[in-house]
């Protein structure tokens, strides 16, 4: 199904100076500060998913790191975006389209207060991609064919609106999506889909990320980028044994997803 290699693609959410006990979609402007000096300094750049899906085998001097942030954050603005433009990194950010302004009502981590249709506007005049992460954040696979169809097609025609671009790429909520939630997604016109581990419709579709936690350190960010490479780049002996070793890593970052 999938033609090409799976970009790399890692996922944050929130970013903030200080964390306030167990938040595992929280990263620290320091933590983040030093996995994008991590990244630039290992000749890596970060980039949107859309610019790494158009040119995937891209000859650079630099290899090319997808940045991906859900739920649209406002402190991506003020936190993250200074990082970025340090490094002269890109990424992608998926905002939840009738959710702007508000606060993050679904996650179990402390509410936080969601960008609002004119830091959305600011950011993507910037060179952010924005991609839609729905209407609601909701489960896609509860909605019935008619509600689904109207809440991908909705929150794509509001963020393009707002972003005045072309807005490609797709994040099921909650990582949730079926076979059903797949072909929605393609049929709302999107040319691209996140989801969070590895599933029978991992591709273009349901593209697996890496979950950047706070305490990720260099080693460990480069053993989950060697695993997440490894998954895809070798097909070798033992290639067998690694995809299960990976499956049942993307169970646990599933797990860990839908608690949120
Ligand atoms: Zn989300």
């Amino acid at each position: 199904m999938f033609e090409e290699v799976v970009p790399p693609v890692l996922m944050y959410h929130s970013v903030t100076p200080q964390l306030y006990g167990a938040e595992p979609f929280t990263v620290s402007t320091k933590s983040f500060e030093r996995q994008m000096h991590w990244l630039h300094h290992r000749n890596y750049k970060g980039v949107s998913l859309k610019e790494i899906l158009e040119a995937p085998r891209q000859s650079s001097s630099r290899r090319s790191v997808a940045l991906t942030f859900d739920d649209g954050y406002a402190d991506f603005s003020e936190y993250a975006m200074p990082v970025l433009r340090h490094y002269g990194f890109s990424a992608t950010v998926f905002a939840i389209a009738g959710q702007l302004g508000n606060e993050s009502s679904w996650t179990t981590e402390p509410r936080k207060p969601l960008m609002t249709a004119s830091q959305l506007r600011q950011i993507a005049a910037e060179g952010i991609e924005i991609g839609s992460h729905a209407l609601h954040h909701v489960r896609l696979t509860s909605l019935a064919d008619e509600a689904l169809h109207e809440d991908l097609v909705m929150s794509r025609s509001i963020l393009q609106d707002i972003s005045q671009q072309d807005v490609r790429g797709f994040c099921y909520p909650h990582g949730d999506h079926d076979g059903r939630v797949v072909r929605a997604a393609q049929e709302a016109g999107f040319d691209y889909s996140c989801a969070v581990g590895y599933s029978d419709f991992t591709g273009r579709y349901a593209l697996p990320r890496i979950n950047i936690e706070d305490g990720d350190s260099s080693l460990q960010l480069w053993r989950k980028a060697a695993l997440y490479w490894l998954r895809w780049e070798y097909r070798g002996p033992g290639s067998r044994i690694l995809a299960a070793a990976s499956a049942v890593r993307a169970t646990r970052s599933l797990a860990a997803a839908s608690k949120s």
